[in-house]
């Protein structure tokens, strides 16, 4: 049932068959559950003042309540996590390769929750709850893999005789693990997965607005055999976290998926410390384009379009963001997107007919807000997508709109939402429309419409961004298949789901032994 959802979609529509029916009715079971999220510290659950937290797409439904950790309890969590370091280290990697096989099957045999509880806590479609669940499992897997293959042996190296040097790897000590909402299930798991795995200890700080998902894959990790003195659960405001936690000389390394903003005050905690030289690892947002030549078909670039710039209302940090448009091709384009952008439903993301539900709460709404009013009042409206009747102030919901404008830097920043922005370029000037995306600054992902494969391929070697897709949309990479990571302002290099990924976790020791 867990694949038939996914080749059902067509990625604006899902088609829905008989056999959804019976997993729908399971996940529905869930829907109206109440969770509550504790910091959990060495196996301890510790209460404070409880939050509420609203349901994104309908205002009246509490979905649980919120115990944030103190400042005491950060620092317990992370007194815990360095004094187990080295016994987690040295445990063989076969063995905690197996307990992430073993989280994998416990979110599996979990995932109706799971996929509840990503639409109650995170707005996120039926659809986007199942790719969430299967790349958190995807990432597990993966990594427990790639590390019996390469913590799992010693490197002999050459030596004279009497001699021996090997070279193998290690954990750093206390990872800060810290994610945002937008995936709030598979990049929290993938973070903490791959540390662990790696043989660190893990301080894992969800994103405020995601806590319950975060606090619910924190006790089936423990379900699953992850030992309690390795794995703490801290939620406390990332500010907080900043003060407290990284300017601590204990944390041996923080991975971080975000902001470019955040990433940069991470950068400068560890930096004003005056202790190890910890590493961040940092994948952050995008200026995402899409470059489109004169020879792509006009009805696979609009439906790649609505499935890159729309999906997730817009809330993947891959998202098409700048869309250019050979000229010549430019007003058809236009047309066929708009007439698709009224046909696009607006809604109840656990509604299956629902192709955009909301944004994450109502202050991103309102950012988002102000920057569709300004372009909306400097005539750069080009489509947008009708509200249905009674939707508007029953979540936080947007349309998704499509503006025209004339240069990528008329955007002062990424616009973390549904809106797409169109800028039209002459055959003659694609350098140039290369040079202004790479000296943009972000790094992230890039599509290319371009039936002229030698087009697409030179495009492809001189964007400097992490991912390029070609002739298909650009949200959605899979595990092992499409290593994802940005370079520039999206992040520090490190490919998610990728082979490399375990060795920006570890360090390299080399041992000599004069036998
Ligand atoms: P954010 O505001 O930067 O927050 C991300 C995380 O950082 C949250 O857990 C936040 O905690 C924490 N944080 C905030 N200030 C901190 C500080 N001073 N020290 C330590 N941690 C701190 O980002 P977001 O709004 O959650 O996520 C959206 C952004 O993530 C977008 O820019 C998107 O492009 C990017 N993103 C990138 C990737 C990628 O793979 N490249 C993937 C997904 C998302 P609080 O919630 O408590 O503030």
């Amino acid at each position: 049932d867990f694949g038939e959802m996914r080749l059902n979609s067509s990625g604006t529509n899902l088609h829905i068959q008989s056999e959804t029916e019976p997993f729908m009715n399971q996940v529905k079971h869930y829907l109206d559950n109440q969770w509550h999220a504790k910091p959990i510290i060495d196996g301890q659950e510790f209460t404070s003042e409880e939050e509420q937290v609203i349901c994104p797409y309908d205002h009246s439904h509490t979905v649980g309540t919120v115990h944030k950790a103190t400042e005491e309890q950060a620092l317990k969590a992370l007194d815990v996590a360095h004094q187990n370091f080295i016994g987690w280290d040295v445990t063989p990697v076969q063995q905690r390769s197996a307990l992430l096989d073993k989280v994998a099957d416990t979110l599996e045999s979990h995932k109706h929750e799971l996929i509840a509880l990503c639409s109650r806590d995170g707005g996120k479609s039926i659809q986007d709850g199942i790719d969430e669940v299967r790349e958190a499992i995807d990432f597990c897997r993966y990594y427990a893999y790639n590390a019996r293959n390469q913590f799992g042996h010693e490197i002999h190296l050459p030596g004279p005789t009497g001699e021996s040097n090997d070279l193998y790897l290690q954990g750093r000590g206390v990872f800060a693990c810290i994610s945002p909402w937008n995936f709030p299930l598979a990049i929290f798991i993938g973070q903490v997965a791959a540390a662990l795995v790696a043989g660190n200890t893990v301080i894992a700080k969800p994103a405020d607005q995601t806590t319950l998902v975060a606090y619910r894959a924190v006790q089936l990790m423990h379900e699953a055999g992850i030992p309690t003195s390795v794995l703490q659960f801290v939620p406390i405001r990332g500010s907080v976290l900043g003060k407290v936690i990284l300017s601590d000389n204990r944390i041996g390394g923080v991975a971080f998926t975000g902001s470019t903003s955040t990433a940069h005050t991470i950068n400068r905690t560890l930096a004003s410390r005056d202790a190890m030289l910890s590493p961040l690892i940092a994948e952050t947002g995008g200026q995402n384009a899409m470059i489109v030549d004169s020879s792509a078909l006009p009805e696979q670039v609009v439906e790649d379009v609505i499935h890159s710039a729309f999906t997730s209302a817009g809330q993947r940090c891959s998202a098409l963001r700048v869309l250019y448009l050979q000229e010549e091709i430019a007003d058809k384009i236009i047309e066929v997107l708009s007439g698709a952008m009224q046909e696009l439903r607006l809604g109840n993301p656990t509604d299956l007919s629902t192709d955009v539900g909301p944004v994450i709460d109502m202050a991103a709404r309102e950012e988002l807000q102000e920057h569709i009013d300004e372009l909306k009042a400097a005539g750069k409206l080009i489509a947008e997508t009708p509200m249905p009747e009674g939707l508007e102030g029953h979540g936080s919901f947007l349309s998704p709109v499509a503006f025209e404008i004339n240069h990528i830097n008329d955007l002062e920043q990424e616009w973390f939402g549904p809106i797409v922005h169109i800028v039209r370029y002459k055959a003659k000037d694609l350098d140039k429309v290369i040079d202004q995306i790479n000296n943009y600054g972000f790094g992230l992902t890039l599509g290319v419409h371009s039936r002229n494969e030698s087009t697409a391929l030179y495009i492809d070697k001189r964007a400097r961004v992490g991912n390029v897709y070609i002739n298909r949309n650009m949200i959605g990479a899979t595990v092992g298949v499409q290593p994802f990571g940005g370079q520039g302002l999206s992040g520090t290099g490190p490919k998610a789901g990728g082979p490399f990924y375990l060795y920006r976790f570890a360090t390299e020791h080399t041992r000599t032994n004069n036998t």
